[in-house]
């Protein structure tokens, strides 16, 4: 026998129970996030490869190992999304959304990819959700996405989150900051791991990143990004603490929080949840002023986040999903499967006349026998059962188990009708 196919490394199907889940999830973003002015975009699964290379960064991990690249039949280099930031933006620009009113908020649910190791929280398809808020670089902006991404996990019961951020700054002072640091590695060069000695040219920052031990002890002296921000990048920073204040929503200012992607300005932060192992992150993001430009548009300023949808799951606490609604079950008796027959074409009528009347039902699609059907009906917490015969229509309040004689298809569906509403 040859072997049977199984759902690639990384991957894993959702069943319709782990489904459900993600639809309540989706539903309270949605509702948070429109309630809030953003509207939703759907940009496609992958992009022309550039989208990434010229946004996320030559050096970061996403480019240098993660992404699915590949060419088509017509030589064009695409990849598989990574993240949704850059393709929103790349939309921005396409679509001439500068031309409304601005800030444009836009939010996002739909699967990444990324070649990583695979393991719990860590998936090589996985989903994120996101909102960005493009064309102004207001604090209030970044507040306001930031605060709706905490709302959002609270309401959701993601337990133990805890708010880190920081600013990065503007670009200028950021090169300024990077030369320091990367004086500072150099004279200590000798006690660094080599990954981060190899790294201290193309992307200094990272070094905050390492476990190794020696690295660590470099880094508890070294200068801090914070402690050298332009007076308008500071300022900037100070504004955006000041309404998490007013909000009352609890941070911790992390002068090391260093995110995988190089293209943020200004402030960045990172939700992490204890309930999560190694994999804490939960959601993430920040402002991202130059990333237009990047992409050969205009100066647009922008501020967003993503969450991944797995890792909301994994730390939320779990909740009952309810059952779905049947409220009428059409039973045929003398059924075969297959078999037709009068009885059998009358039910299936008179289950499209219920659904056409909007009541949820179901129809018997099995062949089972009358009492199969009715365990089958009373499984599934069917209200009410029709069973037709040739001869007619009973129907059975599954409640009262009560039964009598209907004559119509009508009939029934006036019944049940009335029965919902009482
Ligand atoms: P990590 O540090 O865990 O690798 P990241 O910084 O790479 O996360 P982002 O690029 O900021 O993550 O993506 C935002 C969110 O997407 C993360 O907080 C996480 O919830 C989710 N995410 C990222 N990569 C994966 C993955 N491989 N599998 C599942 N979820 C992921
Ligand atoms: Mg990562």
């Amino acid at each position: 026998m040859s072997e049977r196919p199984q759902a690639p490394r990384g991957t894993f199907d959702v069943l319709p129970d782990q489904a459900a889940l993600r639809l309540a999830v989706e539903r309270c973003a949605r509702g948070a996030l429109e309630a809030a002015g953003y509207q939703r975009i759907e940009t496609p699964v992958f992009e022309d490869t550039d989208v990434f290379r010229r946004t996320v960064g030559e050096s970061t991990d996403i480019v240098q190992k993660e992404m699915y690249t590949f060419e088509d039949a017509g030589g064009r280099s695409l990849t598989l999304r990574p993240e949704v930031t850059a393709p929103i933006v790349r939309a921005y620009i396409e679509h001439g959304m500068h031309k409304l009113p601005q800030p444009v908020k836009l939010w996002y649910l739909g699967p990444c990819f990324r070649y990583e190791r695979a393991q719990a929280g860590r998936y090589r398809q996985f989903w994120q959700l996101g909102a960005e808020a493009l064309g102004s670089d207001d604090p209030a902006v970044d507040a306001e996405s930031i605060l709706l991404l905490a709302t959002i996990l609270d309401e959701l019961g993601v337990r133990g989150t805890r708010l880190r951020i920081a600013s990065l700054g503007a670009p200028a002072s950021r090169a300024r900051y990077r030369e320091l640091l990367q004086g500072h590695l150099r004279a200590h060069e000798d006690r660094l791991a080599a990954e981060v000695r190899a790294r201290i040219d193309l992307n200094p920052l990272r070094a905050f990143d390492s476990d190794h031990p020696g690295t660590r002890e470099v880094m508890a002296s070294a200068p801090l990004l914070l402690d050298h921000l332009d007076a308008a990048d500071a300022e900037h920073f100070a504004q955006v603490r000041e309404l998490l204040d007013a909000a009352e929503l609890p941070y911790e200012i992390d002068p090391t929080l260093v995110r995988g992607l190089d293209y943020y300005t200004r402030t960045v932060f990172e939700l992490t949840s204890d309930a999560l192992g190694a994999q804490s992150g939960v959601g993430g993001g920040g402002r991202y002023d130059g990333l237009a430009e990047q992409l050969g548009g205009a100066h647009v300023p922008g501020m967003g986040w993503a969450a991944g949808i797995e890792r909301i799951l994994l730390a939320a606490e779990e909740r009952p999903v309810p059952a779905p609604i049947c409220d009428l079950y059409v039973a045929v008796t003398g059924n075969v499967p297959g078999a037709g027959g009068p009885a059998a074409v009358a039910a299936f009528a008179l289950a499209a006349e219920a659904r056409r009347a909007g009541v949820p039902t179901q129809i018997e699609l099995a062949g089972r026998s009358l009492k199969g059907q009715l365990k089958q009906a009373a499984r599934l917490g069917a209200r009410y059962v029709a069973i037709v015969a040739d001869e007619g229509i009973e129907l059975k309040d599954m409640q009262s188990a009560q039964q009598e004689s209907v004559d119509s298809a009508g009939a029934v569906v006036a019944h049940v009708l009335r029965g919902r509403h009482a």
